[in-house]
């Protein structure tokens, strides 16, 4: 069966100043796919990242295709464009504003995309009814969990139905159980939506989890492992 490629990097090479950081990444990911990056602190995971999600500059040369779209050529405006209506995001950190309920966070990125009101509430609303969060729809951030929050965090990343999410330790400063429950999620909109995912992670029994573990080594793509076992 052919699958879709959602996310393909080509010659991703970054430096800051003198420091060499990306040598050369290419990487695919395709659609219903989760796939890890794992690497030592500092070998460029958080760097490589950002430069997918368009949030930073590669050196020129490199080509980011997204949903079948070459955006490497595009305005920043038109990046800013893609980065928020195809990529969802979730950060170590939440960074749901603290002054608005986990509806409004959630909704928040269809709005900026120009959805109507109405529509974006009712779509955040069904987007935490299948995170089991519909109780939490009121709460602000600070009257909510870790845990209740980072998954906030992911249904905020999903409502404008990203070609992919990105994640960077998405579950660094959770507990085990809550770990555990936000990677079981991860599983489940793979499955229920068949939403690709990109993660950065330390957690091995994640990385090992995903349909492919890529491991960075100084900047380079050193290995690149697919799961053996069915999910
Ligand atoms: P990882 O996520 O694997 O820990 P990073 O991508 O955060 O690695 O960092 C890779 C290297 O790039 C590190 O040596 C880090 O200090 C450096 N680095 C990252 N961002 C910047 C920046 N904005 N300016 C200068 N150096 C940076």
């Amino acid at each position: 069966m052919e699958r879709n490629l959602v996310l393909k990097a080509e010659h991703i090479y970054k430096s800051f100043d003198t420091l060499e950081v990306l040598k050369g990444i290419d990487l695919e990911v395709y659609e219903a796919e989760i796939v890890s990056i794992v690497g030592a602190s500092g070998s460029g995971k958080t760097t490589l990242l950002q430069i997918l999600g368009l949030l930073d500059q590669p050196r020129k040369g490199a080509r980011l295709i997204i949903g079948g779209k070459d955006v490497s050529t595009l305005s920043k405006n038109k990046q800013a464009e893609v980065r928020n209506k195809d990529l969802g995001f979730v950060f170590q950190a939440h960074q749901l504003l603290p002054e608005f309920t986990a509806l409004e966070n959630v909704a928040m990125p269809a709005l900026i995309q120009g959805i109507k009101k109405d529509v974006a509430l009712g779509e955040a609303k069904r987007l935490l009814k299948i995170l089991n969060l519909e109780q939490r729809s009121d709460h602000k951030p600070n009257e909510m969990s870790g845990g209740e929050r980072q998954r906030v965090a992911v249904a905020r990343a999903l409502i404008n139905k990203p070609k992919i999410v990105l994640a960077d330790e998405p579950s660094g400063s959770l507990d085990s159980k809550n770990k555990e429950e936000l990677h079981q999620l991860f599983f489940d909109l793979r499955k229920e939506m068949g939403q690709s995912f990109l993660i950065v992670t330390h957690d091995e029994s994640l990385a090992e989890r995903c349909d492919r573990m890529i491991t960075l080594s100084d900047g380079v793509v050193k290995a690149i492992s697919q799961r053996k076992e069915c999910e």
